[in-house]
């Protein structure tokens, strides 16, 4: 456990990944400085410099001289923001662990309430947004259709309108930890896991600066991750459209046959041919190409590669038990 402090004697850990963010660093920490200066607990606070171009490390290391609650993990690359996310739970040794983005479209100012929730006897702590600003429809209407089809599919329930900002129980984190896949769709293990959780509803800022690394590109291929890495349901759409496929041609062949012994068949017959060929070729290519989607990230998992690899680590002056 931390240090003896006032109060509970627990300790808070703040993740916080960050990729190119060394424009809100600064008012990021200050902001969340002041918050967990007010709460009865000790702090540490854990940002992951994920491979980031700009000054990044250098404006961490600057504010790591001033606030001996800061530590850093310097990844060897950018591997994501989900890798970079359980690079941080597992140098976080908190009694719970807040996960924040360092833009400050999570308003830190949410913390206490958060904490509040978890010592109420929640694992699981979930920031749910009421409003997203500076967002444009289709970025909102895609995203809607992503948690309803993700609902449908699979069994776990993953909360509507939650990004990753949220408090993790202790257990919650060594159960995470345990989760070692490659394709890591956050949102998706958090869900799974478990345990009693809650929500806790704020508004989401626009972006504070900075431009955000996502676009409709990363967001097809995480949508792609939830789907294959929770629900096996492609692969047996797969299997229905081959079979009604199947059925289709075996009836169309059918007619054909008895067409030509009825009626006779003078050569034509080209174009119900290249049809028939057309769309078979059409189906067996989408049904490969879902199997091939699974079949790559098995051979991603199998290769049983380490998650990240890092290049320094400067630890907090928080000391653990
Ligand atoms: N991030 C990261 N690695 C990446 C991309 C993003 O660590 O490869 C961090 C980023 O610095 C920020 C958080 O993940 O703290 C959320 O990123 P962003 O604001 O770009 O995503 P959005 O809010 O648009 O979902
Ligand atoms: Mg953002």
């Amino acid at each position: 456990m931390a240090q003896p402090l006032e109060g509970t004697g627990a300790l808070l850990s703040v993740v916080v990944p960050a990729y190119d963010e060394a424009e809100v660093l600064p008012a990021f920490h200050g902001r969340l400085a002041a918050v967990l200066d007010g709460l009865p607990m000790a702090a540490e606070v854990v940002y992951v410099n994920d491979g980031s171009r700009d000054a990044t490390l250098v404006r961490l290391q600057a504010l790591r001289e001033r606030d001996g609650r800061i530590a850093i993990v310097d990844l060897s690359r950018n591997f994501g923001k989900e890798i970079a996310l359980t690079a941080g739970l597992d140098h976080a040794r908190g009694d719970a662990v807040v996960v924040i983005d360092a833009d400050l479209q999570d308003p830190p100012e949410l913390i206490p309430e958060l904490v509040r929730v978890w010592q109420e006897g929640h694992d699981v702590v979930y920031a749910k947004r009421t409003e997203r600003e500076g967002e444009t429809w289709l970025k909102k209407f895609t995203a809607l259709a992503f948690y309803r089809l993700i609902q449908r599919v699979s069994h776990v329930h993953i909360p509507e309108d939650t990004g990753d900002f949220r408090l993790l129980s202790r257990r919650a984190v060594d159960a995470l930890k345990q989760l070692r896949e490659q394709h890591r769709f956050m949102k998706g293990l958090f869900a799974w896991i478990g345990f009693p959780q809650a929500a806790v509803a704020y508004r989401r800022d626009p972006r504070y600066a900075g431009t955000s690394k996502w676009n409709y590109w990363r967001l097809w291929n995480l949508a792609l991750e939830g789907i294959t890495s929770f629900t096996t349901a492609p692969l047996k759409l797969a299997t229905y459209l081959g079979l009604a496929t199947a059925l289709g041609a075996f009836a169309y062949a059918a007619f054909v046959i008895y067409k030509a012994l009825v009626f006779g068949e003078p050569v034509r017959g080209y174009p119900s041919l290249m049809v028939v060929i057309l769309f078979l070729g059409g189906v067996q290519l989408l049904t490969l190409g879902v199997i091939g989607e699974y079949v790559g990230r098995m051979f991603n998992e199998t290769k049983g590669r380490p998650l990240y690899l890092t290049k320094d680590y400067y630890p907090s002056d928080i000391r653990a038990e």
